[in-house]
Formats: structure tokens, sequence, C-alpha cells
């Protein structure tokens, strides 16, 4: 975030009473079990415990971002909503760009519905041009007096649908270099112009969109960061994607590899057979690597900016995913086929993975969303192990100039 909140803590131990002081009231006074989630998760932004990194005020108590591990831990355990399912662009990659780029008013606007889910948000990064190399992106912004005029098209678009508001990149400058010529906004997904349709994936589910903007009006007051540090947000939005998507750190043997024993434990005993077990156990073992260097990467983030390691989390998380419901769903056999209903839906969640089928199909995504594999290794490749760099023939030629379809 904004700020050094690990190093200006006085002293963790005091901060970790300090939370546990502050959980054992809110679960005292906000109890779960009979309240609705949004009380209960209004209740714990005002308490400062809802990313408890941000500034006090903004749902946050300026402290170490390892404290909410403990926070979610005994919220999760008393019951409470985890608002992940409910806003999970939102939560993971809006509210904390929001909290880096965003004036005092749009804080306070937009942090505590954001965190509550009365207010769902979206993500419009990508183009049918640019994903990604989303810089290159041709969406346009032009100012006029105190608003901009935005028009283009963005897609695969998560949640758009039932979105209140989307976090948004346009270029601005055409005459600038691609990455130096982009502005970000908060968008009103309500506003006239603003045009949301549905987009359907292999699960045959509609969780993500095209999403058109003709003429569309902002208000200059919903800028984030300067114009032209477009590019600058959106790094803060997709460094936190990559750990927000693979960066989870689930209990020893829960997640996706839960699903596999427990695909295994149904088996009839004649059917588990040695190899199978194998199979199993080295799947397990990579699931339990992938969690212990997420807890390494969450240790080095203790500025709470995510930085590359987000990359290996994602990297590792989607490849081992699609062998994790490979095997499940190969053990189901004939019955793996069977998949219930192809009926076109439009999910309030881009969360709920119900059958095994299902978990297999949607995992094929997990290499391509939030940057695919290639481009993780891109990144890797460079900025961590220091090898030359992709060829980019763009990147010094103003964005008007560079030759595109
Ligand atoms: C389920 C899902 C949800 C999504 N949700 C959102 C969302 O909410 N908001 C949003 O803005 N976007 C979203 N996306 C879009 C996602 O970020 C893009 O799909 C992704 O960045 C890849 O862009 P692309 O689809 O244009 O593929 P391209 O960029 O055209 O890539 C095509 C292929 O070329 C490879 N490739 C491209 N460039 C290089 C390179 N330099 N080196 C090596 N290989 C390369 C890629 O790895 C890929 O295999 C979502 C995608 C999915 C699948």
């Amino acid at each position: 975030m904004t700020h050094d909140a690990a190093q200006r803590s006085a002293s963790p131990a005091t901060d970790e009473s300090r939370v546990l002081d502050l959980l054992d009231t809110l679960l005292r006074e906000v109890p779960p079990s009979s309240s609705t989630p949004t009380e209960f998760l209004g209740a714990q932004f005002d308490a400062g415990l809802a990313w408890v990194h941000f500034p006090v005020g903004h749902g946050g108590l300026d402290l170490s971002p390892k404290l909410q591990k403990l926070i979610n831990e005994r919220v999760f355990a008393a019951g409470a909503p985890n608002p992940v399912y409910r806003n999970p662009i939102g939560h993971g990659m809006c509210g904390p760009t929001v909290v880096v780029w965003g004036s005092e008013a749009q804080k306070s606007r937009y942090l505590r519905p954001l965190f509550t889910g009365e207010e769902v948000w979206c993500q419009l990064f990508s183009e049918p041009g640019s994903g990604s190399d989303v810089a290159g992106l041709s969406s346009k912004g032009v100012r006029d007096g105190d608003e901009w005029i935005v028009n283009g098209q963005k897609v695969w678009t998560t949640l758009a649908h039932v979105s209140r508001f989307g976090l948004m990149i346009a270029r601005t400058d055409p005459e600038a270099v691609k990455h130096a010529g982009i502005t970000a906004w908060v968008v009103d997904m309500q506003a006239p112009g603003v045009e949301v349709r549905p987009l359907r994936q292999m699960t045959g589910e509609a969780e993500f969109n095209e999403v058109y903007f003709t003429d569309v009006r902002i208000p200059d007051s919903e800028r984030l960061g300067q114009p032209g540090e477009g590019w600058r947000v959106s790094l803060t939005t997709l460094m936190n994607e990559r750990v927000s998507i693979g960066g989870a750190i689930p209990a020893k043997g829960s997640g996706p590899i839960r699903e596999a024993v427990k695909a295994w434990q149904d088996l009839p005993a004649e059917e588990r057979s040695s190899e199978r077990l194998d199979g199993l156990m080295r799947l397990w073992i990579e699931a339990e690597l992938l969690r212990l260097t997420n807890i390494r990467a969450s240790q080095s983030r203790k500025k709470g900016t995510p930085g590359p390691e987000g990359s290996i989390a994602k990297l590792h998380m989607a490849d081992l995913n699609k062998k994790i419901y490979e095997y499940a769903v190969g053990l189901l056999g004939a019955k793996g086929m069977l998949y219930g209903t192809y009926a076109m839906a439009r999910p309030e969640t881009a969360m709920g993975y119900d059958t095994v089928q299902k978990a297999f199909m949607r995992s094929r995504a997990n290499s391509i969303e939030g940057g695919t594999s290639e481009i993780m290794k891109n990144i890797l490749g460079e900025r961590v192990l220091g090898l030359p760099g992709d060829v980019r023939v763009d990147r010094e030629v103003p964005w008007s100039q560079v030759p595109r379809n």
C-alpha cells in the first residue's frame, strides 16, 4: 500500500493483542450467527479489520498485512461471511487499487460497500486486441471540461453484469508511447452508454462479458492517479490480481487438493491402485510446495505491495489446478463425462465450482485469466532471473504510429 505499515508498527505483540481485542468486541457485538452478511462485514470494516493494512477510517488500522491472516482465521471460524465470494474482483483488485490511487472522497465513498458486497466491482482492462499486451489498448478517453468522454470495447469482464462500478483504463494521449498515454477511472456501470453483453464460456455459463462504451461521460473527480498515469495504476491492480488469484494460503490439504483426496476416498477399494495413489501423493506434495511458497512470498510482502513473486504463485497454481482436476475427473471414469446442464446461466459470483466436472472445465481458464502462464514466465525470466527481455518493437514509438489490425 502507500505506506510501510509494518515498519511503522510500534510492537508486533502489542498490535496483535490490539487486533485480538477488536476481534473479540466485533464477534461479541455483531455475532455472525445473528447478523446479516452485510451487517457483519460493515462492522468488520468499521472496526478496521477489513484490510488491516489499509489506513484508519478506510477499513484498516495501518498495521502489518500479516495480521489479516489471524483476523480471517478468527472470523471464518466464527461463521463470518467471506467478502471475496461476494465481490472477488472488487475485494482482490479494485479495493487495493482505490486505496493507493483514490482521492479521500473516493476511498470514503467506495471501500465500505465494496467490502460488504453491497456494490460489486469489475475490472475493465482487456480489449479484443489487447490482453497480454494490455498497454496497447485502443479505448479512447477525451477530456471535455470536468468530464472525460470514453469510447471503446472491453472484453472478458468478469461479473460486469452484476457490477455497480468498474475500474477502467483507456488511452487519453495517442501521441505518447503506449505505456504513457493511458488514464484510469472508476466507472459507473449504470451510466448512459455502458452496455454489458454476456460471453459464454465452456462451462456453459457466462460469468464474463463484453462491455461497450459509447460516449460515456466520466467525471474527472473519478480519475485514479494523474492523466497518463493509468499504466502505473493498472500495475497496482495486476500485481494484486496475481496474488489474489494464486497467492491464497489455504490450510494444509485444503482447496483443490482436498477434492482430489475426496475423489480417491470415494473410489471402491478394488479401484484404489498403487499407481493412482502415487499420482495423488505427487499432487499432494506439489500442493504443499505451492502453499509453502506462498507463505514465503507473503513474508517478503511485508510492505503490503506485492512484487513479481506473485507471478510464481500464479504460474504454479494454474498448472497445478489443471493437473489436480484432471486427476480427479479421471478417477470418476465414465461418470466424469456427466455434466448436468449446459444451459446458459449468469452466475452472481465467479467462485462457484459445485462439481469436479465443472471445476475441471473452469480450471482451463486458470492459465489465461490474470495474465497467461507464458506472460508469467516472461516476468519471472526478466524481473527475477535477469534473463534478456522479450522482443518489444513498440516501446519507444508513439502509440498512434504503431501498426495494428
Ligand atoms: C476466466 C477469465 C476471466 C477474465 N476476467 C477478466 C476481467 O475481469 N477483466 C479483464 O480486464 N480481463 C479479464 N480476463 C482477460 C485476461 O486477462 C486475458 O484473457 C489475458 O490477459 C490474455 O489476453 P488475451 O486473451 O487477449 O490473449 P493474447 O494476449 O492474445 O494471448 C494469446 C496467446 O499468446 C501468448 N502470448 C501473448 N503475448 C506473448 C508474449 N509476449 N510472449 C509469449 N507468449 C505470449 C499468450 O500466452 C496466449 O497463449 C479474463 C480471462 C479469463 C479467461
